[in-house]
């Protein structure tokens, strides 16, 4: 007997997939769209063992991983399971899904003859067909269901929704890639619209693929290939979602949804990192067409600006509807454009610190007139020896002031009168800063670095009393801002000091989201008339070496030692030295009490400083420390 030929999996649906009622926009035959081959054809390819699928809303997906299961089951003979987020989602996706495709799809009826019957083959929760091929779809929430069933085709249905962690056993994904690893054919098929960047499971998969797809159409015009970005769609009238068009990134000539979606016929896959390009998800070439293995594992994003469910109309009118709302915007970068939704970690920019704060009134070592705590943070630098330093003020709502950033050159051994760390001393022992009423306000707390020069700078917090001057040490995990202080010895003129000071740990990745979060902030309009939002970074003219790198760092995707993508910080600018200074400040001001005090008790503070006038008190006190007016502090 000859085995039939191998169809692509696109094929096969052509000719025998068929779109239920149930479950789909049309019913009737199914028609693979353009934009369509290429990931139904990643989900047959035997020489793909992991297809990340990341997608938006209206892109067909439900109906692509059942015409995938139907096909794995008649034509490639595959035992398969799907995971469904919860036990919910998995009875309901067997009774909207699997059910109506085995009745409608003849290929895969003639293999149930115990459909619409009660039989041990035809459960709740896995079909045995007539050709000893076995579907499971199962919950993925409790632990157990990962385990003993061996297959040779894995889907995660909205793999995003499933919980980071099973029950303590680890990651969805990982479990589930175990059911398959004694088959000859393994396939594991995530598929999901993807949820917040930095948790994102498909965006975390799709980081460690060969290579990211994005589906390439020809500009009408110019025939420059390009894939569809959102930034690109322009209303050609202000206002009516109607008139939205796309500009190509080639000719910068505007294309609209129609045009679009005639070019689609002639489109393909391309990872633009690596060139990595495929016409029908079955064979690859590089940039220049010339042929390459096929990846093993591949992602692929698609989104709705290609689908015909939708128009670009009812895109722009959705985003009109929900851009000035965080939270509905997230779900529309979730469910629209198919992309996680970045909160926290990018690196604002600097350009916009620094414009904002030309011709400002600021002044370098000029206090505010809300300013009622100095903290300083210190970082020691090897070579060239230098300290590099930053004097920041602070006020309710933890607003600040960068009072002063200065560096002293020298060697960083050298605790003498003639090294940088005497000028560091002057600072701490003799410095003030006048404030509006006539007070001298003086460094209440300094956090020094110790990663560099440790028993140096153990030896010069020593020199003050504690905590005053306090050594530091960055710990990227800490989930607080500072740790509990452990006791560490001292090595002086030859001596060991037993437990001679405390060490302080600084939670530094949470405090470097913090500040970026703050120097995001927006300054209110005048006419709006509400305060500086509590955050708020204030900077004299500093250059702009200096807020270069005070936004020197960036959230990232990177490999750590078990293989898996985590998030870390990474540079995007050598020197970082502001940042982290800054960072170093904010402990100093964290150990002096800063984050549990009500704007109560800064008022109290302010008072026992003797910097505040009575009348301010009742005006305060009246609104229960929650909001204060400008005419009050800010004046
Ligand atoms: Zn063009």
């Amino acid at each position: 007997m000859r085995r039939p030929a191998p169809v692509a999996l696109a094929d096969w649906a052509d000719a025998n997939f068929y779109m239920s009622a149930e479950s789909s926009y049309a019913e009737g035959p199914w028609r693979t769209l353009p934009f369509q081959r290429v990931p139904l054809n990643l989900m047959g390819n035997e020489q793909v063992e992991e297809f990340d699928f990341i997608k938006s809303a209206r892109v067909g997906y439900s109906k692509m991983i059942m015409a995938s299961v139907a096909y794995q089951v008649e034509h490639k003979k595959r035992n398969q399971i799907i995971y469904q987020p919860t036990d919910a989602a998995a009875s309901s996706f067997m009774k909207e899904h699997v059910q109506p495709m085995i009745r409608d799809v003849p290929a895969v009826r003639g293999l149930a003859s115990w459909f619409g019957k009660k039989h041990p083959n035809n459960t709740l929760d896995s079909k045995t067909f007539d050709n000893r091929r076995k579907l499971w779809v199962m919950g993925g929430t409790s632990a157990k269901n990962y385990r003993e069933k061996s297959v040779d085709t894995v889907y995660m249905d909205e793999l995003d929704g499933f919980d980071e962690d099973v029950e303590g056993e680890g990651r969805p994904d990982h479990l589930a890639g175990k059911r398959n690893e004694g088959s000859y054919f393994k396939k594991l098929i995530c598929g999901s619209t993807p949820t917040e960047d930095h948790k994102s499971l498909i965006g975390s998969r799709s980081a460690s693929a060969e290579c990211l797809l994005r589906c390439h159409i020809p500009c009408p015009h110019c025939s420059h290939p390009q894939h569809l970005v959102f930034d690109h769609m322009r209303m050609l009238e202000p206002g009516n979602p109607h008139s939205t068009e796309y500009a190509c990134e080639s000719c910068g000539a505007f294309f609209s949804y129609q045009q679009s979606q005639e070019a689609q016929v002639d489109c393909f896959y391309r990872d633009p990192k690596t060139g990595i390009t495929t016409q029908d998800g079955l064979t690859f070439t590089d940039i220049d067409g010339e042929p390459v293995e096929t990846p093993r594992h591949v992602a692929l994003h698609v989104w709705s600006a290609y689908s015909p469910m939708t128009d670009w109309a009812k895109i722009m009118r959705d985003f009109l509807a929900r851009k000035k709302d965080p939270s509905q915007l997230k779900t529309w970068v979730n469910q629209t454009r198919g992309e996680t939704w970045k909160e926290k970690g990018d690196a604002p920019e600097w350009e916009r610190l620094y414009e904002r704060t030309r011709g400002t009134a600021l002044q370098p070592n000029k206090l505010e007139d809300w300013v009622a705590l100095v903290t300083m943070g210190v970082d020691v630098q090897r070579s060239p020896g230098r300290l590099e330093l930053e004097i920041v003020g602070w006020g309710p709502g933890r607003r600040t002031q960068s009072i002063d950033y200065r560096v002293f050159s020298g060697d960083t051994s050298d605790l003498g009168p003639s090294g940088p760390w005497e000028q560091l001393r002057q600072i701490i022992r003799s410095e003030t800063w006048e404030h509006s009423s006539g007070v001298h306000l003086p460094v209440a707390c300094t956090a020094v670095d110790s990663g560099d020069q440790t028993q140096t700078v153990y030896t010069f917090c020593r020199e003050f009393q504690q905590p005053q001057v306090i050594p530091i040490k960055g710990e990227p995990n800490l989930t607080t801002i500072v740790g509990i202080p452990k006791p560490v010895d001292v090595s002086q003129a030859g001596r060991k000091l037993r437990r001679g000071v405390m060490l302080w740990g600084v939670g530094i990745n949470l405090l470097k989201t913090e500040l970026y979060s703050w120097l995001k902030l927006q300054r209110p309009t005048d006419e709006s008339g509400e305060d500086l939002p509590a955050g708020w970074c204030e900077f004299p003219e500093y250059g702009e070496d200096y807020f270069k790198g005070l936004c020197s760092e960036q959230m990232a995707r990177k490999k750590n030692r078990a293989g898996y993508t985590v998030w870390a910080w990474e540079k995007i600018y050598e020197r970082n030295e502001p940042l982290d200074c800054r960072v170093y400040a904010r402990a100093a001001a964290a150990v002096k009490g800063v984050d549990r005090w009500t704007d109560r008790d800064w008022l109290e503070i302010r008072q026992s400083l003797g910097i505040v006038r009575r009348q301010e008190k009742t005006e305060t006190e009246a609104r229960n420390g929650v909001t204060f007016k400008k005419s009050t502090f800010w004046d």
